[in-house]
């Protein structure tokens, strides 16, 4: 499953493997402890509140609230062809944060706070990254 994320790991634990699949068949998910309820995004296995590793993937709704963004003009190793490009950091209403690619909208539009939908996506276009999310227009 995780040859899915390609260069991107977003989740390193095999417990939440599940996740990238969720990602390819165009859902995002979260998690929520059995333990405490604590609701996570990205998932992840162990609760950081009370430490269960008891954990169901529960839906979320896209819906997303933009924190902050940077356009990224110096790009990482293996990112220079996409160069520049916008990434935001938003924050998701059933939990947690996202941080992900900006995409249709120019930098010089975003406003911190605006609302933003978080959308499953397979990058066909660069081969190292197959699945990702990205923040878009609602
Ligand atoms: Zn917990």
């Amino acid at each position: 499953m995780f040859k899915w994320f390609g260069k991107i790991n977003f989740v390193p634990y095999t417990k939440v493997s599940e996740f990238a699949q969720h990602l390819k068949e165009g859902r995002i998910m979260g998690t929520r402890c059995r333990g405490c309820g604590a609701v996570t995004f990205p998932p992840r296995a162990d609760c950081a509140e009370c430490m269960s590793p008891e954990f169901e993937f529960v839906p979320y709704s896209g819906k997303a609230r933009l924190v902050t963004f940077t356009q990224i003009s110096a790009a990482p190793t293996g990112f220079e062809d996409i160069a520049p490009y916008t990434i935001g950091l938003a924050d998701l209403p059933e939990g947690g944060r996202v941080l992900a690619w900006v995409s249709g909208i120019d930098v010089r539009e975003l406003k911190i706070g605006m609302e933003l939908k978080l959308v499953p996506r397979i990058f066909e276009e660069i081969p190292e990254i197959k699945l990702y999310y990205t923040l878009e227009r609602p």
